[in-house]
Order: structure tokens, then sequence, then C-alpha cells
């Protein structure tokens, strides 16, 4: 059959092919089974996986071996709408059936009503712009060459960027520059230079290093994987007044805080700063990868021009209306609300449960101290129990679920962790 000229493909079915068995969870491979096949293929940069995850629905997943758990983490803050989302499955698979990838020679609808609806969400000036990624990463590394391209007015190149102690920005090498983290950074020295980490939250450690030699400041209102440690009140408002007296850039990093997470779309709204810039990612395709990068005012969105940058998959339909299903849904199911109401009974009831000693967050980006050592073994016997939840720390748990967990989900888990605690305390 001549393809060109009918413009169709033969009909395909998943149904018994290996491919569909796979994607079906169909297969009788135990997770044990696989995983043993995992550790011959795969790169061991994420260590052995807890489980083989084949199925979700909703804020519940289901492992190889049939057994179901609560998603408290979300695929680490990335998952909004839980899994298999009906309207975004929908959206994502008819834009697939219709138009799955064009090059950046050619744009989309998709992706111009994305830009426009991230600029409105945003309240983003006349003049701001939007570059898409596929990831946190690529997002980070396009802000850092937007940084590097900041003179601040001056004939003059600024090479100097500030960036906190605790932070991470992604692990390609320009945001692995700006990640504080030492065991991230030293296998892979020499890193883009000019990046400087100075204590986190500490207003004048940022007045003594913010001077006319800085390009920008990259901050995380809350950073997560440092166990969601927000910046404290102020610090944002007094970290934009510093860089604009100066011409640096302040460039946010909201991979994490953003779309949604903490019952806003950005974390530094309530702040009442607009930044330069925001970098977003994880939660903004409800589980399909894409990435932002927001530039606010003409001045900033000029610094990159023609052909500085580019990518061949960011933005592009699939992920743009993945992403604008996410937000339609976010909205119209009213879940910014739910994350303010699930997030406050969770915090609450946390802080009263014996052997936390301290809750931090906002919305449902949670994180909590325990009074041992023992957030590892918690995040084992909470597997066992049928939760997953996540240790950024030896004694810190990090929760980031679907911005759709009830109060309900939520209880069940309350209800377990003391004798989840208990368990993991057992075991050491
Ligand atoms: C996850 C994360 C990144 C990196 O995103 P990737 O999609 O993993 O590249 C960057 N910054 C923050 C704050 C993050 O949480």
């Amino acid at each position: 059959m001549n393809q060109t000229r009918t413009g169709t493909h033969a009909a395909g079915t998943l149904e018994k092919t290996p491919v569909g068995d796979l994607v079906d969870g169909k297969g009788h491979t135990s997770g044990a089974d696989w995983l043993a096949r995992y550790s011959t293929s795969l790169m061991g940069v994420f260590g052995t996986p807890q489980r083989v995850l084949v199925r979700g629905a909703g804020c519940l997943v289901w492992d190889a071996d049939g057994k179901e758990y609560l998603d408290l983490l979300g695929g680490i803050a990335v998952n909004a709408l839980g899994h298999a989302h009906p309207f975004v499955t929908s959206v994502i698979s008819s834009q697939l059936a219709t138009l799955g990838h064009v090059s950046n020679f050619f744009t989309s609808p998709t992706q111009i009503a994305l830009a426009e609806k991230l600029l409105d969400l945003t309240d983003a000036p006349a003049g701001s712009k939007v570059f898409f990624t596929n990831s946190g990463t690529e997002a980070n590394e396009a802000a850092f060459k937007l940084a590097r391209r900041n003179t601040g007015g001056s004939d003059k190149k600024r090479t100097k960027i500030i960036a906190l102690e605790g932070a991470f920005h992604g692990r390609t090498m320009g945001a692995l520059a700006l990640t504080a983290k030492e065991a991230y950074r030293a296998p892979f020295e020499p890193l883009p230079g000019g990046v400087v980490h100075i204590p986190f939250g500490d207003v004048e450690a940022l007045k003594d290093a913010v001077d006319e030699s800085v390009a920008a400041v990259f901050l995380e209102p809350i950073q997560g994987e440092a166990g969601v440690r927000p910046l404290p009140p102020g610090y944002l408002r007094a970290a934009r007044e510093l860089t604009a007296r100066v011409g640096a850039l302040l460039i946010l990093d909201e991979v994490q805080t953003g779309i949604g997470r903490t019952g806003k779309w950005l974390a530094s709204e309530d702040s009442g700063i607009m930044p330069d810039a925001v970098t977003l990612a994880k939660g903004l395709g409800g589980g399909f990868p894409i990435g932002a990068l927001i530039t606010f005012g003409d001045g900033t969105s000029s610094l990159l021009s023609a052909g500085q940058h580019g990518t061949t998959f960011g933005g592009n339909p699939v992920a743009t209306a993945a992403a604008l299903a996410t937000l339609h849904a976010i909205e119209s199911q009213r879940v910014l609300e739910n994350v303010d109401v699930v997030g406050e009974h969770l915090r609450a009831r946390l802080a009263s449960i014996e052997g936390v000693t301290e809750v931090r967050g906002e919305g449902l980006l949670i994180g909590f101290d325990l009074d041992a050592d023992v957030a590892p073994a918690v995040v084992t016997a909470g597997l066992e129990a049928g939760f997953i939840v996540n240790s950024p720390g030896p004694r810190t748990i990090r929760l980031a679920p679907p911005l759709v967990l009830t109060k309900d989900q939520a209880s069940t888990f309350l209800a377990a962790f003391p004798a989840i605690l208990q368990t993991a305390k057992d075991a050491q």
C-alpha cells in the first residue's frame, strides 16, 4: 500500500504482540525475575528499583506481583493528576493519532496555546516568552545559558552565578554546576564555571554575594531534594531587590514546586515578586515529559536570540497537548483547593504523631523529620504496608502525592504510619 498517497497506516493492534503483553501487564513474569533482568541490562545509576510497577489508576499503582500501593510520591511530584487520568490520556492519544512530532522548523497549535496559557497563569507582562524542554534539567540548562547572556545592561560579560547550599537543579553539566551536592558534582568536574554556593536562607550572605559581577541568582522557593526546606519569609523579596539593584537575573527553579504542588500555580506567587525567569517541569505534563523556561518581560526574553539555543523534542505537539490537558483538568476539577485541604490535613496530623519531630512544606509537598535515622527503613516498611513514600535524608520523609489525593486516602496513611515507623525502628 502506498502510504504517501493515502496518508494512512495499516491499522495496528496491540493484541497478541510481545509489546502489547508488556503494556497490558498481562505477562506472568514476577517482580523478582524482572529485577534480575533489570540488573543485567540497565545502567546501575539508580541502584536496584524498589518494585516493578505495571499499572496505575488515580493515586493507586500495582506491581508485577499484583500488590497495590497508595502512591504518596507521584513519580516525585510528577503525576499531578494521578495515574492514567482519562482526560489527559485521551488528549495525548488523540494528538498522537493526529500529529505526533514536527521539528522546530514548524510549530503546532498546542505548542502556541500552551505558551499562552503559561504566560496567563503566571501573570506574565507583555514581552514575556516561553521555551519548551523535555525535563527539568534542560529547563535549567536553558536558564543557565540565559544567565550567561546577561550583562546587566553593560557591555561587560558577567560569569558569576549565585546558588544556594542544598540546591538541586538537575544532573546535566550546567544544571549540575548549579547543584550543590558534592557527591553529585565531584566525579564530573570540571563543571561550567562561575557558580558560587552561599549559605541557605541567609539574607546577609546574599547581600554580600550579589554585586555587579553577578549574572544571576538561582533559587528554589522550597528545596525539595534537600528534604522540603522552604526559604524563610522575606528571602525572595530581598533577593528580588538585591538582584534588581545590580542588574542580575533572579531565576526561580519551580520544577518541583510549580503547577499546583503548593496549592498555587507557582510557589513564589505569595511573595508578590516577579522573577526574571522561572523553570518548570515535573508536574507540567501530568506524567508526560515536558519542561519550560519562562522569561518575564522583553529585556530578559531577548537575551537568547535566534540560533543560540534549541531542542529536537522540546515543545512537541504531544507533550504540549499533555500539559494543556493537565492544566485544564487542574483548573476545571478545582484541584488547587484539594491541595490546600488535603495538605493541611496531612501536615496537622503528621505533626501529632509520636516520633515525628518536624513537619515542613506547603500544599502537597511535605517533608517531615523522624526522631531516629530510620527514613530508608520507613520507605521499605511503607512499601510492605502498601504506601510509596521517599526518604531524601537519613531521618527525613518526603511526600509529593498526586494533587488529587483524597482526604480519606491521606487518612489511611496517617493511620498506618505509627506501625510503619515502629517496623522501621525494629528493623534497625
Ligand atoms: C527534579 C528537579 C530538577 C531536575 O529535573 P529533571 O526532569 O529530573 O531533569 C531540577 N530542579 C528541581 C528543583 C527538581 O526538583
